[in-house]
């Protein structure tokens, strides 16, 4: 250890340095108070023993510097005095001195006293370390509280930033617990639905929102969810406040808690009222069009083109175990002359009436369709000639019977059924219109069937 003394007298500070320096200290010896005090302020020194009588700065003097230099470590001073009063003491002691030693000096107290002062000294250190760590601790800790009140503000920020998103998008947004109880509500939520915030916290979706009918959909939407399912959309018809129902496309994403645990659900829904029932009017549009083009305007029945539809779809069914069908061509007889003696309109009349007699009598398994003109068909799927002969006759007496405000009116009638060697629905219908065409020959208002004979020419 370094000691630092400050002895006017050559024979003291002789004795002196030589006693220090056996007991294994490194001394710097100065000769007076002002060659200690640069000594000092130049090195620094953990102990100092003095001369109290100096001239100049003497060693009450020194000892005051010195424990003026507060940044450094610990002085451990000691006053070499030849004065020995009780005073002399205390005035030692109250000017900072820790310790003094009496003149002439005495060795072995010497060395007990540097024992105590090394002692404080090194307690000196070890307290000055642990208030290091205590000053390092301290700072650490601020550090951290800091970085706490960052990241709490941060959350701060971020929950404001979430609530005005949650509060301002477009989308009508509520959370939900597995019971189905709201927490959050915003105002999208608010103007689809017309329940405010207050109104609906606490309380069950299946109380306000969700009538009876779409509860088990929501159920099990919001079961899949709880269970770990990552987005779930369905639709559903939720009720407004005024009981009036809407059309909602919804999601369903999972809530996290802090321990990432699904705590609920995030519920997001769109209001498709308008586009659930414009398509709803779409599709009767559709079904309408649909309609129009398969009938004939004039009488009703199936236009020519529908006509065609059924007879694929009967002539395909017979490769799928369908036996037979057969097909009735009719015409009404001398058609031109009424429309000449009663004109267009009563023959359009006409027409009607006839469609209507073969809508009543035809069997209810048949099609009845206008070919064109005032021709007409009935298909007969499972029919074989001979019924489908008599279904033909059935319909003429009909016609026949048919009372008009004009003239009694006849059909001609050709019946043909599907032949093996036939290809395509349309021989069928050649074969019904060349027996149509032995029936005008025949006399009219009669039924015919294609003759073997013609039947083996078309063949
Ligand atoms: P037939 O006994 O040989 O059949 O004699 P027909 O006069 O009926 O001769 P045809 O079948 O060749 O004549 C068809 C007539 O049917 C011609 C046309 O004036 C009339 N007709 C066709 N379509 C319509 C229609 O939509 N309305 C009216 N009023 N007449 C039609
Ligand atoms: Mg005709
Ligand atoms: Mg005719």
């Amino acid at each position: 250890m370094r000691v630092l003394i400050a002895e006017d007298d050559g024979v003291s500070r002789l004795v002196l340095k030589k006693a220090l320096e056996e007991l294994g200290y490194t001394v710097h010896a100065a000769h007076d108070g002002e060659q200690a005090w640069q000594a000092f302020q130049h090195e620094g020194f953990p102990l100092v023993i003095s001369d109290w009588m100096m001239p100049g700065i003497d060693g009450i003097e020194l000892c005051r510097r010195i424990r003026s230099q507060v940044d450094r470590g610990y002085t451990y001073f000691i006053l070499l005095t030849a004065r020995d009063s009780r005073e002399d003491r205390y005035h030692a002691i109250g000017s900072g001195a820790d310790d003094y030693l009496s003149k002439p000096l005495d060795r072995a107290e010497l060395a007990s006293r540097l024992s105590v002062a090394r002692r404080i000294l090194d307690m000196e250190a070890q307290l000055r370390e642990a208030n290091e760590v205590l000053v390092r601790q301290k700072e650490a800790l601020e550090f951290k509280t800091r970085a706490l009140e960052q990241s709490q503000e941060m959350i701060q920020q971020a929950n404001l930033r979430f609530r005005e998103l949650f509060d301002n998008v477009p989308v009508a947004c509520f959370t939900l617990d597995s019971e189905g109880v709201v927490y959050e509500w915003n105002r999208a939520a608010t103007a689809l639905y017309g329940w405010q915030e207050y109104e609906v916290l606490t309380t069950s979706v299946f109380d306000t929102i969700i009538p009876a009918e779409q509860a088990d959909a929501m159920r099990r939407a919001i079961d899949s969810v709880m269970c770990g399912e990552h987005n779930i959309t369905l639709q559903s018809e939720d009720m407004r406040r005024d009981g009036t129902l809407r059309h909602v496309l919804r999601s369903l994403f999972p809530l996290h808690g802090p321990d990432n645990r699904v705590v609920g659900c995030i519920c997001a829904g769109v209001d498709i009222t308008e586009r659930v029932e414009y398509e709803q009017q779409l599709r009767a549009l559709n079904r309408r069009l649909e309609s129009l083009a398969f009938t004939d305007a004039l009488t009703g029945l199936l236009n020519h083109r529908a006509l065609q539809d059924h007879l694929i779809e009967v002539f395909n069914s017979l490769k799928n175990g369908e036996s037979t069908f057969s097909l009735i061509m009719l015409d009404i007889d001398h058609f031109k002359r009424f429309n000449d003696t009663y004109g267009h309109q009563a023959g359009d009349e006409v027409l009607r009436l006839v469609a209507q007699v073969l809508q009543a009598n035809a069997p209810p398994e048949s099609v009845v369709a206008r070919y064109g003109g005032e021709e007409l068909v009935v298909l007969l799927p499972g029919f074989s000639l001979d019924s489908a002969i008599q279904v033909a006759e059935q319909l003429r007496q009909a016609i026949q019977q048919t009372e008009t405000p004009y003239r009694q009116i006849t059909a001609s009638f050709g019946v043909a059924e599907f032949m093996p060697y036939m290809h395509s629905p349309s021989d069928v219908v050649e074969v019904a219109d060349a027996a149509l065409y032995e029936a005008k020959r025949a006399g009219r208002n009669c039924v015919r069937p294609l003759s073997a004979v013609s039947q083996s020419e078309a063949a």
